[in-house]
């Protein structure tokens, strides 16, 4: 059973019994970056998230920097929607890779990613297991703003993403910082339209901003920023540097959409540190996701990204 089509019959399972919650009041429900109820006068976010040994991470990974990306996921899906972390709890079933030192040193991990970005953990569960370490990490949050959604884009506006895309394998998807400054600026600021953080890969998640806000969309080649470690990966690959800013997952950057009359006061006001890149728009529904190279043609963006699994030679 692939991922995408399991989400979807849990989505459809569970979409009526989400929005007759017992307590609170459902304000996102599945498909965001984030949950979002309504609890008394906050709205609070929602989000869990699993990391698995020999999936995300390999057996000879350093366990601090294991434990840094479980928590580091979870903020970044928070930055997403513009939400401020609150606190964390971890599980973690203890399998291999393991011990009493590396368990140790994954704790200091999650609890250094805690610390940096203000989501302390104050709880979970631990216990012993015979198949592969899993570490599953859940974060509140709240907002001092109105959660920058998937769903709020339109045609017109204008593309933009974080940071650089693609090779992230080669070491940076277990260490990346996750953008919150940024994300909480585009709430706070009202700039935002829609967001969504890429950890699936650029074409994967530009498919879900356009899938939620009902737009297409162009992306000009030639504007993609493209890592260092996408062109090291490219040497070691068949590829080219540019498909590994397209599909490769995990690049845990922000991309999103800025109304047009915004945009001059978006890149007068961006405060950093990440730089950010526009690279490309939103178009009128049902005209696809399309990708502009630097001849002027147009072609459909494809996808190339990959579910969860190794199939591309190794973690993500
Ligand atoms: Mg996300």
């Amino acid at each position: 059973v692939g991922e995408l089509s399991l989400i979807e019959w849990i989505r459809a399972r569970f979409a009526e019994g989400l929005s007759r919650p017992a307590t609170g009041k459902l304000i996102v429900g599945p498909g965001d970056d984030v949950a979002v109820i309504g609890l008394g006068r906050e709205k609070v976010a929602l989000k869990t998230d699993v990391v698995v040994a020999g999936v995300h991470f390999e057996a000879g990974a350093s366990a601090r920097a294991v434990g840094w990306k479980a928590m580091a996921r979870s903020i970044s899906d928070l930055a997403a929607t513009a939400a401020m972390p609150s606190a964390a709890v971890a599980a973690v079933a203890l399998g291999e890779p393991g011990g009493r030192a590396w368990a140790e040193e994954l704790y200091l991990g999650l609890e250094d990613c805690a610390r940096r970005y203000g989501s302390p953990v104050v709880g979970g569960d631990f216990a012993s297991a015979s198949g592969p370490t899993v570490v599953a990490v859940s974060v509140v949050g709240r907002f001092d703003c109105e959660p920058v959604l998937r769903k709020g884009a339109a045609p017109g506006d204008a593309l933009y993403v974080t940071g650089e895309l693609g090779g992230s394998i080669l070491g940076r998807h277990l260490s990346f910082e996750p953008r919150l400054a940024e994300g909480l600026f585009l709430g706070r600021s009202g700039l935002g339209s829609a967001m969504i953080d890429v950890s699936d890969g650029l074409a994967t998640d530009l498919r879900h901003l356009c899938r939620e806000s009902s737009v297409g969309a162009v992306i000009e080649e030639a504007n993609i920023p493209i890592s260092d470690a996408a062109r090291k990966r490219a040497a070691a690959t068949r590829h080219r540097p540019l498909d590994h800013a397209l599909a490769d997952g995990e690049d845990y950057e922000l991309l999103f959409t800025v109304r047009p009359a915004e945009v001059e006061r978006l890149e007068r006001e961006w405060p950093g540190p990440a730089r950010i890149k526009r690279i490309g728009g939103m178009t009128a529904p049902g005209s696809g996701i399309l990708i502009r190279g630097s001849g002027g043609t147009e072609r459909p963006l494809l996808l190339r990204g990959f579910e969860h699994g190794l199939p591309q030679g190794g973690p993500r």
